[in-house]
């Protein structure tokens, strides 16, 4: 522990670089007053609920302050009363709505499916987060890979709406899955983002080739062995998924892909090694990538740790490259030492955690590039033994949408939007 006063406050002496603890963060007591007076309490098929004057006011449903097809809020602001009360409330079991009558002599309607699904209680709010903001994420380890990898058939892919379903809510789970029988053509991935989204463009392309190249401008282009990481760390817009369709693979020794779950690495150094965590999660290093590609020359930088946090302490990006790491160390002198320590310990812990597999041709392997590292064993590179890969990135965004839009279509649940 000695150790992990010495470097918080060292941190906190030269910037204040650590959050205040997620316990102060989420205290919200103090900011509580007497605000039972201020809800609307309705019963919705026996569970009783409340919701804000406010909340309710400022979601009105009528014309005036919803447009409907536009699915936003249109209510005037400057006219916005704050403290505003209702009146009158009446509960109609007939049409299944509650019925408001403001201060201000507007009328409100509320359809109790909707309401119920917004409300307020932690279990409500637990299920939409999981079951429509983001599907919550299952760690793995190595071993566990095969269990874990789901596959689904290219043709299933494109041609129907539960199979993408299934496909993308793996995929955000477990942060990597598997397409088969890929049609061998380059543009076969283009079809795959086409039923998703839109593929994010880098100063690599908006897809790239990956084989073996002499004098490349990046280090994937070699046959030599590329050491885990994650892909453009140094893009503060860092593309959340890559896709690689395998169009050959080697049929020679090596060319296995090494994939680790840095939510399971960060969790067992968090639990085991916590300074070490600390270090990582608190001290910002440099990503760089400068060159010149299609004659467009660039250089990006951006400033990150390894581990980023949210609020929660829940882990939002992972950055990790060893060649694209700058040689600029934005930090204190006295943290270099402790920061190559830690790095060499989650670089050590990812290596021991991480799962050997080797895609057939005719595969689309996905992963998410903020939280798996990946990297390939070298590979024998000839005139009679290729291996070409095809490489696209897919942001999360586009993602999460269409898991939401196919959800919505398959379930056609009403109010889930
Ligand atoms: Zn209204």
């Amino acid at each position: 522990m000695f150790v992990v006063r010495i470097i918080k406050s060292k941190i906190n002496n030269v910037g204040n670089l650590l959050p205040t603890s997620s316990r102060q963060v989420h205290n919200y007591n103090h900011l509580y007053k007497n605000i039972s007076e201020d809800n609307v309490k309705v019963v919705i098929c026996g569970e009783s609920l409340q919701f804000p004057n406010v909340w309710l006011r400022e979601n009105c449903q009528c014309k005036e302050c919803y447009h409907n097809s536009a699915q936003s809020r249109i209510l005037d602001w400057s006219k916005f009363n704050l403290y505003v009360k209702p009146t009158h409330v009446r509960e109609n079991e007939n049409t299944n709505s509650l019925h408001v009558t403001w201060d201000d002599g507007h009328v409100s309607e509320y359809n109790f499916n909707w309401l119920k699904f917004r409300s307020f209680t932690p279990a409500n709010q637990k299920k939409y987060t999981e079951t429509i903001y983001k599907p919550k994420n299952i760690t793995w380890h190595g071993k566990d890979f095969s269990k874990i990898l789901y596959k689904q058939d290219y043709n299933d892919i494109l041609n129907s709406d539960a199979a993408l379903y299934d496909w993308l809510h793996m995929l955000s789970i477990y942060g990597v899955a598997l397409i088969q029988n890929t049609t061998p053509s380059e543009t076969a991935v283009d079809d795959v983002v086409k039923k998703i989204g839109f593929a994010k463009q880098t100063h690599y392309g908006s897809k790239f080739v990956v084989q073996h190249v002499e004098n490349t401008s990046n280090v994937a282009y070699l046959s030599s062995n590329l050491q885990l990481h994650t892909d453009l760390p140094y893009y503060e817009y860092c593309p959340g998924t890559n896709l690689l369709h395998y169009l050959v693979q080697t049929v020679s020794q090596g060319g296995d892909n090494l994939l680790s779950d840095c939510h399971y690495t960060a969790n067992y150094m968090k639990e085991n090694h916590p300074e070490q965590y600390e270090i990582l999660t608190n001290v910002e290093v440099e990503w760089r990538d400068v060159g010149t590609e299609f004659e467009n020359d660039f250089f990006k930088l951006h400033r990150a740790p390894v581990i980023c946090l949210d609020r929660h302490e829940e882990i939002t990006r992972i950055n990790f490259s060893i060649p694209q790491r700058g040689s600029h160390f934005p930090g204190p002198i006295e943290l270099v030492r402790p920061w190559y320590e830690a790095h060499s310990l989650f670089w050590n812990l990812n290596h021991k955690f991480a799962a050997k597999f080797k895609a057939c041709s005719g595969d689309i392997l996905a992963f998410n590039n903020i939280r798996l590292l990946h990297g390939r064993s070298a590979y024998e590179d000839s005139s009679d033994n290729v291996r070409k890969i095809i490489g696209t990135y897919l942001d999360w965004d586009e993602i999460y949408s269409r898991l939401r839009c196919l959800k919505v279509k398959l379930k056609n649940e009403d109010g889930l939007c």
